[in-house]
């Protein structure tokens, strides 16, 4: 014998019914059938609206006919497939059912009332439909039926709309029913008996449990329950991406995933499975080659130990004062146990050990219940408690489920680790008692990206930056190009870059994860604009962690909202030198927060592209090294140009060349007029703990000042020329003496920092730097009289890319 179950999801239309007609067939092959049915999709929730209704008007009816139609047309569609299906005789049932739930929402509304033996048994009348409906598909394909009646088969205790079976009489009351060996067994899921033989409902998504309970009493194999998903995943699997099947799971795991969410399965139905030692197969009525998920006694050791996160929402937390307690914690604990006998679920308790206060989680349906109970409780030590009490409302609990949970390394730290960097607050934590279970009780606001961040970190062994890149000129392109070539090196080392948004300073793109190949049509085609609002609603809506800000700008405004990126939980690459060379005190503002914030700032590019001047540096710094003295080339433009002049380039064509070739900033003005060596200079003096401003840097610049009204390249270019002469006088005059020109920065002992052309002769190493190369000499402490030397290509996008890439990767390693 085995059961099959099948969902509303199974049975939402026609091709769906006869696709379960199909299932039920290939098992009766093998072996006698017992089929549980749902209602079709949706019609419970519709019978629900009914009864939640607070309107008493004819808006109930209309509800009433739209369900009625519902099955109308299924049965239609059912007879277009399925000729010999008897269409007039269904018909003519479901008009006779729906007459008299027409009459029942009738009278709701004249007496506006609707108690619960009445609620349950409208909210019934889809499952008894949907068995009368496969009854008759079945019978016309000729199988023989025995229905069962769960009302007067299936004992329910408690309450009309969430009673527990009894399972033993149950049991008796089954096997005294004559069943025919080569009949196929059809009940109606959801439904039990009291023990006046009048409806209960065994709670909502009741029909799973109908399920576990005939199997028991069937003395069923197995258990199947046919659904819309493959089987049990790791996360709900319409809510989180990249949650995965899992093939075996044991009972324990079942229970707890389902008790604390995991809606693929009615909390109440693995424990008679367990009991009775009947294993369970979850299985998708769409997908009927997957193999499912086996739940029985045998655990899957290979796979991984943690088995899932689930979420309960609509959760209240009430907190009773240690005063009120006052050393009675037991009989406390014991009243909160017993408003399960009111039908009031705690989903957990906590007890605080300073203040002794105690709180406990649940529904918030079931709050006003919980108020009564505990006024009448402690009338007595305290007239009014309810002044007493927090109740804190719209949580959530986050759970996550495995076998011997606590034992596992490292797997707290990196919950709150993540919960952390996503800024969200945790209010309660428990362990469940069958040590399996591991609850967090946060806002219900914050529950989706909670899920799925904590399942990433957990349950992915793929590490995930999510990018956000702004500036997609040279650097920025040359940056996603690399991403792409580097998929699959990365992809081997477990580590996935997410662009999740490329923007100019006009629009943006934005997607999950852009397909890199095409980002450019697609950036064409995006209509998507770009501005500080979006950029606030994107920073705000962001629900991942690890999520950095690639600023490829050379924007000022942008540098001025890295504070705010950080605090909103970004971490920031940029190779925008803006922000490092602004007021020292929002030098200073960005480090503080990036550290109270637990953010990384990285900005290795700002000198030298991709050399690796600032980490090298901090690295010494760090370790207690002191900077005496620096000298260098710092800017690859001004190298190349200083190089080409020695070749006997003028300087506007030297300069021309240089741009060209992407050496220069967008106008060749900032590297001419010293003010970006300056920056760099600035960059480093102030790693070496210089407290200076960008003004207190001397700069003597290539070019009079004149040459500042030309805000654009081509009329800087242009006019360029008529300086031409009097430069290839200043260089004559050095090759005169042996030497070359070079633009060099400065910063002395003390602190003070200059950049200008200097004449170098053949003994300094700065005498061959050309070419775009970089060359910084640095006497520390530890490096003298020989200084530290750092040499190679300091411009370039594909140097400077590469360096922007480094610091991405360091945002998680
Ligand atoms: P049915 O109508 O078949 O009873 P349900 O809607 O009650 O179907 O349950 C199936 C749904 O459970 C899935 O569509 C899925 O969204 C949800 N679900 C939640 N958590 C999980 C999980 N861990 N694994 C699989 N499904 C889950
Ligand atoms: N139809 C009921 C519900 O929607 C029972 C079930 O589907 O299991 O809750
Ligand atoms: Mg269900």
């Amino acid at each position: 014998m085995k059961i099959l179950k099948f969902g509303g999801t199974s049975l939402a239309n026609a091709k769906l019914f006869l696709r379960v007609v199909n299932i039920i067939e290939k098992s009766v092959k093998k072996e006698q059938t017992g089929v549980v049915l749902s209602a079709p999709a949706k019609i419970t929730n519709y019978l629900a609206d009914i009864i939640e209704s607070k309107i008493y008007d004819d808006s109930m009816l209309k509800i009433v006919f739209i369900s009625e139609n519902i099955f109308f047309q299924l049965i239609k569609d059912i007879t277009n497939i399925q000729l010999s299906f008897p269409y007039k005789e269904v018909k003519k049932i479901i008009q006779k059912e729906f007459n008299k739930l027409k009459k029942i929402v009738k009278n709701i509304i004249l007496s506006k009332k609707c108690p619960e033996n009445i609620q349950a048994i409208v909210l019934s009348r889809g499952e008894i439909l949907s068995v009368i409906i496969m009854k008759n598909i079945l019978k016309s394909k000729k199988y023989k039926i025995t229905v069962i009646d769960p009302i007067k088969n299936i004992l329910a205790i408690g309450n009309y709309l969430d009673a527990k079976v009894d399972i033993n009489q149950s049991k008796k009351n089954i096997e005294n029913i004559n069943i025919n060996k080569n009949d196929i067994i059809l009940m109606p899921g959801f439904i039990g008996g009291n023990e006046k033989k009048e409806l209960v409902l065994l709670g909502r998504n009741g029909s799973d449990y109908s399920a576990a309970i005939l199997s028991v009493c069937l003395n069923a194999k197995l258990c199947e329950i046919w659904t819309d998903v493959d089987g049990v995943f790791t996360a709900d699997p319409r809510k989180v991406l990249n949650s995965y099947l899992l093939k075996k799971i044991s009972y324990q795991e079942a229970i707890e995933l389902s008790y604390f969410g995991a809606a693929v399965l009615h909390p109440r139905t693995i424990k008679p499975l367990k009991k009775f030692k009947i294993p369970c197969l979850i299985k998708n009525t769409t997908n009927t080659q997957s193999k499912g998920t086996l739940i029985s006694q045998e655990n899957d050791v290979e796979e991984n130990h943690l088995k899932g996160i689930t979420h309960l929402d609509d959760i209240t937390m009430i907190t009773l004062p240690g005063f009120i307690i006052n050393n009675e914690e037991k009989k406390i604990l014991s009243i909160v146990k017993n408003f399960s006998k009111k039908n009031i679920k705690i989903i957990l308790t906590t007890q605080s050990s300073a203040e002794k206060n105690i709180s406990f989680c649940t529904f918030e349906k079931n709050i006003d219940k919980i108020l009564i109970l505990l006024k009448q409780n402690f009338k007595s030590k305290c007239k009014d408690i309810l002044n007493y009490i927090n109740i804190n409302k719209n949580l959530s609990i986050l759970s996550i489920i495995g076998s011997c949970i606590y034992k596992k390394n490292n797997f707290l730290s990196k919950i709150f680790f993540i919960l952390d960097s996503l800024k969200i607050n945790i209010f309660a934590i428990t362990q469940g008692s069958s040590k399996n279970s591991i609850s967090i009780v946060i806002k219900k606001k914050n529950i989706l990206k909670a899920v799925q961040n904590v399942h990433n970190i957990l349950f992915s062994k793929k590490k995930i930056i999510n990018a956000f890149l702004i500036g997609i000129g040279g650097v920025g392109r040359a940056l996603l190009n690399q991403i792409i070539k580097q998929k699959k090196v990365l992809d081997k080392k477990n580590i996935k870059i997410k662009v999740c948004a490329i923007a100019n300073s006009k629009k943006i793109l934005l997607e999950n994860s852009i397909n890199l190949k095409n980002w450019q049509e697609n950036f064409n085609k995006s209509k998507e604009k770009f501005n500080l609002e979006k950029l606030n609603s994107l920073l705000i809506n962001n629900s991942h962690s690890n999520s950095v800000i690639i600023d490829c700008t050379s924007d000022q405004y942008l540098s001025q909202q890295y504070v705010h990126f950080l605090s909103k939980g970004f971490h920031i690459v940029t190779s925008n030198k803006k922000a490092n060379t602004d007021s020292f005190k929002y030098y200073n503002e960005i480090r503080n927060t990036a550290f109270l914030e637990n953010k990384k700032f990285f900005y290795e590019t700002n000198v030298g592209a991709g050399l690796p001047v600032i980490k090298t540096l901090q690295n010494l710094f760090n370790t207690g090294d002191k900077l005496i003295s620096f000298k260098g080339i710092l800017s690859g433009s001004l190298s190349f140009i200083f190089g080409k002049l020695e070749e006997g380039l003028l300087l506007s064509e030297a300069t021309k060349e240089a741009k060209k070739r992407g050496f220069t900033e967008p106008n060749p003005y900032d590297d001419l007029s010293g003010i970006d060596v300056a920056r760099k200079l600035l960059v480093l003096a102030r790693e070496a703990g210089h407290s200076i401003e960008l003004k207190d840097i001397k700069i003597e610049p290539i070019l009079p000042k004149s040459f500042q009204q030309y805000n654009n390249a081509e009329e800087l270019l242009f006019y360029l020329k008529e300086f031409d002469a009097q430069f290839l006088h200043l260089i004559k005059k050095a090759r005169n003496e042996k030497c070359v020109l070079r633009f060099v920065g400065t910063i002395e002992k003390e602190g003070s920092c200059s950049v200008k052309i200097e004449k170098i002769n053949k003994k300094d190493p700065l005498y061959h730097i050309k070419n775009g190369e970089n060359a910084l000499t640095f006497y520390t402490n530890y490096y003298q009289p020989i200084p530290l030397v750092l040499r190679g290509y300091g411009a370039g996008n594909d140097v400077t890319a590469s360096g922007v890439f480094s610091d991405l990767l360091h945002t998680i390693l």
